[in-house]
């Protein structure tokens, strides 16, 4: 590939940022990464200033959805540079996602060339306060202009940073998660294991009439029995269930498979802990809450890290969790992963990707 162009922004937005409320998603820093994809080919992409992209009214993806995006992060680590955490799975996995929804697949070694490359140049955006970070948000969307319902042959791939404030400001806060009933987010065969735009369609409703109840998210069951645990809106589900960390299997396809996820999972065979992915129902869940063996349930995604659950409620039943207290496996993984990221904790992972200032 050739190297990537970068127009530099003669302006800076960095004034305006309020760093003690940086919020999630709010600020995008001064540039961006763009590559466009014509007569069978990505090109290079360049960096030139973050801003609007003209859009005609006929494009595709603001009809038929043909869209799918990542996030990950970099954070300001205690030597002076920039570390971005396991960014080749978020590569391997937007071309998992655009296989599915028929965008072509970006080379990713340049993917990660891209975000290491824009990081550098919008190094100032990385906040230095520990437990903030820059947020990354990729994005990938055909583009063509038409109403036939087919798949583009143009796309467009950007990336953005967004430097973003702590899920926890005072430490991690168990969450209330209300179990969806009458809405399903995936079907088997369907987009789930996709990171696309059309999941978080399917889940605003259930989103925000959970909100309006009091409940910051929704969990998600099976659609087609209604009673296995699929995952919380953007987080996988872990629970403590006597001895056992139990999670749901990725065999059926309607779970995205997270990159928190798998980081869990691997450090908790390495803590030594009994993990087993295999299917639990929601039932089984309140069953082992009331045998009092459930000890803990905790979300796991690239925002929050780690995400207690304090309660859970299921048709009009609600079951409190460790006290609404984090309990000390879901404080170990927040611990070790973010101590990882901010270069606190040797990496013996090689999670770890570097970017010098
Ligand atoms: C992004 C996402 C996750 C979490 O994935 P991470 O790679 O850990 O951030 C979980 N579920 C859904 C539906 C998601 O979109």
């Amino acid at each position: 590939m050739p190297e990537i162009k970068i127009i530099r922004s003669e302006t800076t937005k960095i004034e305006n940022v309020n760093w003690d409320k940086l919020g999630f998603g709010v600020y995008f820093s001064d540039h961006m990464f763009i590559s466009e994809y014509k007569d069978g080919a990505w090109d290079a992409g360049e960096i030139r200033p973050y801003g609007p992209i003209p859009t005609e009214p006929s494009m595709c993806t603001l009809h038929y959805g043909q869209s799918i995006f990542e996030g990950l992060k970099a954070f300001k680590a205690v030597d002076g540079g920039y570390n971005i955490f396991r960014p080749d799975r978020n590569a391997k996995r937007l071309n998992h996602s655009g296989s599915r929804v028929c965008i072509p697949p970006y080379d990713e070694s340049h993917f990660i060339e891209a975000l290491k490359t824009l990081i550098r140049v919008d190094q100032n955006w990385v906040p230095q306060k520990r437990g903030h970070s820059l947020y990354i948000r990729p994005l990938a969307y055909g583009d063509g202009n038409f109403l036939g319902v087919h798949s583009s042959k143009t796309f467009k791939l950007i990336i953005m940073t967004s430097p973003v404030a702590s899920y926890y400001p005072e430490g991690l806060a168990p969450v209330k998660i209300l179990v969806a009933k009458d809405f399903v987010r995936a079907v088997r065969g369907g987009l789930g294991s996709a990171k696309t735009a059309a999941n978080y369609a399917a889940s605003l409703l259930a989103g925000e009439t959970a909100k309006k109840e009091g409940y910051s998210q929704v969990l998600w069951l099976d659609a087609v029995n209604r009673h296995f645990v699929d995952e919380v809106g953007a987080m996988n589900i872990m629970f403590v269930i006597g001895d056992e960390i139990v999670t749901p299997p990725l065999d059926q396809g309607t779970i995205l498979r997270g990159v928190t996820r798998d980081s869990v999972l691997e450090l908790a065979h390495d803590f030594g802990f009994k993990v087993n992915e295999r299917p639990i129902t929601i039932e089984d869940v309140f069953e082992a809450n009331k045998r009092g063996e459930l000890k803990e349930a905790f979300g796991t995604g690239t925002a929050a890290v780690i995400s207690p659950v304090g309660q859970l409620s299921y048709m009009g039943e609600t079951i409190t969790i460790n006290n609404m207290e984090i309990g000390p496996v879901a404080q170990k993984f927040y611990d070790t992963i973010t101590g990882m990221q901010y270069g606190e904790i040797e990496d013996k992972k090689g999670w770890i990707v570097k970017v010098n200032p």
